[in-house]
């Protein structure tokens, strides 16, 4: 389709080191195809090249004093992406690997998420380069409260809404709140991921991962089956994956790994949640802590792995629940999950498998639930959150969890009809992709030029 590919290959001429950022936008332009070629409006509204341009990038420079009195500088961004259907809402990443490429991509994708999820909410996202890893609580504060120094100019809370992401967790949301405070004035909801007793939703700590298994549950309802007693195998040993592995076992399925960026472990009696929980949340260290402490575990390194080939993957599993990053399953991963006999694969990262992966998953027509539909609990509950703070309430955690799960359930049911719709049913990427799109695009047009 030629506006498509004139749009991808215009963005890869303004910005070419923006890899991940061509690689959603591909993936999303290419499977709105049959939506193009039934309505001409998007066309005709030139809703492609306006949809994939930020309507507003804010790039700055945080400066901050590490402990032994040295001048550290990092990169912050927040690319409010597009505000069609609500105010900007998204998280906020801190992790080396952050660039604008990487913040783009997010943005990109939250803007469908978010969509999907049914809610007023626009798409967003920010981060920095910063590593949380390693540093003290104090460079942590004082990181953060250098980063809402300029944050706080452009952010609101019926204007645009941070959250955490990697490396931002509850204790980074608070020094951020913190100093927005102090800077501004004002006692609102600006961002969400709050602690308890300042503003905070409960459910919103569990709610990716439980989200992700809610989403998985239905995937495998239409396929007539169900979680328990499946083995599963899950990557990551942050917030989603841990609350993944919560949930799966509180629904008698066996979560069997776990990983960080330095290696894996394979549990084979399933992982010992309550350890994990103790290494990750309370102590803040690695899983080879996790190892020593556990008989039934094995720990592999990543270098025994061929490069990009994640060992996770290589474990017979029923399901599969990639929950660490971007493109860490690909295609080789994909052979292998599917020749182990994997039926389901429930997105709880965003965008963690690569193109050719996901080909494989479609074609094998397995139950894949991708990113920005499987993992949009967190995005949703935060908006739970906002809510409860616009109305000065908190909700016990049933009603908060029952909200999660309405939700849930109609991610997948708008995926799984808007699939259908387009003659393929087993494709909810096709799925999450039109009904996201459709939603953002018709209010755009209905809000002119
Ligand atoms: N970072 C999460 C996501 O990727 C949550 C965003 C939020 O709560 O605003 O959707």
């Amino acid at each position: 389709m030629p506006y498509v590919q004139k749009t991808i290959e215009a963005l890869k001429f303004s910005s070419p080191a923006q890899a991940e950022f061509y690689q959603a936008a591909e993936e999303v332009l290419h499977s709105l195809r049959p939506l193009f070629e039934r309505e001409k409006k998007y066309l005709k509204h030139n809703i492609i090249e306006r949809i994939v341009e930020p309507e507003r990038q804010i790039f700055f420079r945080v400066c901050w004093v590490d402990d032994k009195g040295e001048v550290q500088v990092n990169k912050g961004y927040r690319i409010q992406f597009n505000s069609a259907v609500g105010p900007y809402k998204g998280g906020c990443r801190f992790h080396p690997s952050v660039r604008a490429g990487i913040i783009k991509f997010l943005g990109f994708e939250q803007i469908f998420k978010n969509s999907l999820t049914g809610l007023a909410i626009g798409g967003a996202k920010g981060g920095s380069n910063f590593d949380p890893k390693g540093k003290s609580d104090n460079e942590v504060m004082r990181f953060c409260q250098s980063f809402m120094n300029e944050l706080y100019r452009h952010i609101g809370a019926t204007i645009d809404v941070p959250a955490g992401d990697i490396g931002v967790g509850g204790r980074e949301i608070g020094y951020l709140y913190g100093q927005y405070k102090k800077l501004t004035g004002h006692y609102e909801g600006v961002l969400t991921g709050k602690r308890l007793n300042w503003g905070g939703s409960l459910v919103r700590t569990e709610a990716t991962g439980y989200g992700s298994v809610y989403f998985a549950e239905h995937m495998m309802k239409a396929a007539h089956n169900g979680l328990e007693g499946k083995v599963c195998t899950v990557s990551g040993s942050g917030n989603v994956a841990i609350y993944t592995i919560e949930k799966l076992q509180q629904l008698g399925a066996k979560p069997v790994t776990c990983s960080d960026s330095k290696g894996m472990i394979y549990d084979k009696e399933g992982i010992d949640l309550e350890l994990l929980k103790n290494v990750k949340e309370v102590r803040r260290e690695r899983l080879t802590e996790y190892a020593k402490e556990r008989k039934s575990a094995v720990y592999t390194p990543v270098e025994k792995y061929p490069e990009g080939h994640n060992g996770v993957w290589t474990v017979p599993c029923d399901c599969a629940f990639p929950s660490a990053t971007q493109n860490e399953l690909n295609g080789k991963d994909a052979d292998a999950l599917l020749k182990n006999g994997c039926v389901c694969v429930s997105e709880g990262a965003n965008m963690p498998s690569t193109p050719d992966a996901v080909e494989k998953f479609l074609a094998a027509k397995i139950g894949y639930g991708p990113g920005k539909a499987a993992n949009a609990g967190g995005v949703s509950t935060s908006q739970l959150e906002m809510a409860q703070n616009a109305s000065m309430q908190q909700w016990r955690f049933e009603e908060v969890d029952l909200k999660l799960q309405g939700i849930m359930r109609g991610i997948y049911k708008t995926a799984a009809e808007t699939a259908k719709e387009f003659g393929e049913p087993h494709n909810l990427v096709l799925g999450a992709n039109i009904a996201g799109f459709r939603k953002v695009a018709d209010s755009m047009i209905e809000q002119g030029v």
